[in-house]
């Protein structure tokens, strides 16, 4: 029994060495600590998790090891419920302070961190919480925020370093099952390489070529892959952080040259903390609507449609592409997410909760200050925004007119000529058997017919805007998240 006073770093979505408060902290409390990550069954098990997820966490965990062992120092991985392994750890140390990020998070992980608090404080340990790139907790309205963000973005950055560690490693029973650690260990090519120093790679090349062509690409399928500065993963596991990509595009020699590119990319990242600023402010918004008056439209669900949405078999080839290519790797544009989803929910009409998860896990950048505010804008259910209808025929005409995204994602068809790609059920059978595809055989006909659905979801949900319920809600949702200010 080792009842030595220690502190804690409890490591969530904030893997990374550097720009680390909490880390830092540790570092100059003089006193031994411990560097903890917990994989919960809880959190595992809940339906907006994927094992890509936990493999982009285990990698980022395996590079930071690398790199702290020089200072005898490693995160300690557990499996279990967080509170099973704080009662673990309190047993055999002194827990002096737990130092941690704070977390805007799940209906699941807000539970599970006021347990925490309520342990924390039932046994003396001071549970200092971080701020998060800007995010402020209990933030009543918007009025100061952008001012209070833009101080935190120009504050110098965390030069983070590491002391010596003496503590010996701690046995225990909370190892994470061989089972589930051979999947994590087994991390397909496809997906993004996770790590702290793969953010940096990404953002390098971003700003050294690769983003150049940002805002003219941004919304192209294929050329957005690389345009885009696809540091989404760094952030939403904290490999990196918004203020250091912040300080190191906003005054890269590459700025000026590239105003355009690099001031669209920056906005972005405002964007980024917006919405996970509504989200710390309201996190039922993972599971009711943000204009509750949504709540009384009535949605039948339609198991087959839903069905052929997540496996690509709608028929129309770019929604399908799309499907298809976030399966396989984790990542598509900011515009292909928001037609999907409105494809979704207004084309077919389903409720946006039919879809929300299965998205989450698909995302490898899934990050729920972002996925459930974005979600429901392109569904509809926010009252305060105007909602669009993306046409799949005419998104895919504009943005992959030669259907080589397509192609590249369904090679059922592949041989089928430019003018058809975008509408391949228009093809007659000769030209169908010209390029070795029946359209309602080897790939669906549309399941849904584009224009009468589009006037359908029109009348409904801009009809429903004028409802006396979704008047009410817009008040107070734009009095908590909108700066009055201006
Ligand atoms: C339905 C839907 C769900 C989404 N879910 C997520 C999610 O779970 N995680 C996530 O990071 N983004 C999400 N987005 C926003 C956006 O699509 C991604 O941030 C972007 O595609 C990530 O690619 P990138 O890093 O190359 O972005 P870039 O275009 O290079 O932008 C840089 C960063 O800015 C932020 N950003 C960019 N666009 C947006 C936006 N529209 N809203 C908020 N932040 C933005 C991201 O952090 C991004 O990494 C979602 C969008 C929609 C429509």
């Amino acid at each position: 029994m080792n009842t030595k006073p220690i502190n804690i770093v409890w490591l969530k979505r904030d893997l990374r060495l550097q720009d680390h408060e909490p880390l830092h902290k540790a570092e100059q409390a003089g006193i031994p600590y411990l560097i903890i990550y917990l994989f919960e069954p809880s959190i595992i098990a809940y339906p907006d998790t994927s094992p890509r997820h936990l493999q982009f966490v285990y990698h980022s965990i395996q590079s930071l090891n690398n790199r702290l062992k020089e200072y005898n120092r490693c995160v300690d991985v557990f499996y279990g419920e967080a509170i099973e392994i704080f009662t673990f750890l309190n047993k055999n140390y002194t827990i002096q302070q737990l130092f941690s990020y704070q977390e805007s998070g799940t209906k699941t992980t807000w539970k599970r961190d006021k347990q925490i608090k309520q342990f924390c404080d039932n046994r003396n340990i001071v549970w200092k919480e971080s701020q998060r790139d800007g995010i402020i907790r209990g933030l009543k309205n918007r009025d100061t925020w952008n001012k209070r963000w833009h101080a935190t973005m120009h504050a110098p950055i965390i030069k983070n370093s590491y002391s010596v560690s003496e503590l010996n490693t701690l046995e225990h029973s909370y190892v994470v099952p061989s089972q589930l650690v051979s999947k994590l260990e087994n991390y397909p090519k496809h997906y993004q390489p996770a790590g702290e120093e793969n953010a940096w790679r990404y953002l390098k090349s971003f700003a050294q070529k690769r983003g150049f062509n940002y805002h003219r690409h941004i919304s192209k399928p294929t050329e957005s892959r690389i345009a885009c500065s696809r540091l989404s993963p760094y952030f939403a596991w904290g490999n990196i952080s918004i203020k250091q990509v912040f300080h190191f595009v906003g005054t890269h020699p590459n700025g000026t040259a590239n105003n355009r590119a690099f001031s669209g990319m920056l906005t972005r990242l405002h964007w980024h903390c917006h919405f996970i600023q509504k989200f710390e402010v309201a996190c039922s918004y993972e599971t009711l609507c943000i204009n509750k008056g949504y709540e009384l439209l009535a949605h039948k669900k339609n198991e087959t449609d839903i069905k052929a949405w997540k496996t690509g078999q709608t028929g129309y080839p770019l929604i399908d592409a799309c499907m298809r290519a976030v399966e396989q790797t984790g990542w598509i544009n900011f515009r292909m997410r928001a037609m999907v989803v409105s494809f979704l929910t207004l084309n077919l009409d389903q409720d946006w909760r039919e879809g929300v998860y299965h998205l989450a896990r698909q995302f490898l950048d899934y990050e729920p200050g972002i996925h459930y505010p974005q979600f429901q804008m392109q569904a509809g259910t926010t009252g305060i925004n105007t909602v669009r209808l993306y046409n799949p025929v005419k998104n895919s005409e504009e943005h992959d007119a030669k259907g080589l995204f397509i192609k590249k994602w369904i090679p059922e068809l592949e041989n089928v000529p430019e003018r058809y790609i975008h509408e391949p059920w228009t093809m007659s059978d000769m030209e169908q058997t010209f390029c070795g595809v029946t359209i309602g055989v080897d790939y669906p006909l549309p399941i849904v017919d584009l224009k009468a659905s589009a006037k359908m979801a029109r009348d409904k949900i801009w009809g429903h805007k004028k409802h006396p319920a979704v008047n009410a809600e817009k008040k107070s949702i734009l009095a908590t998240h909108v700066n009055k200010r201006r």
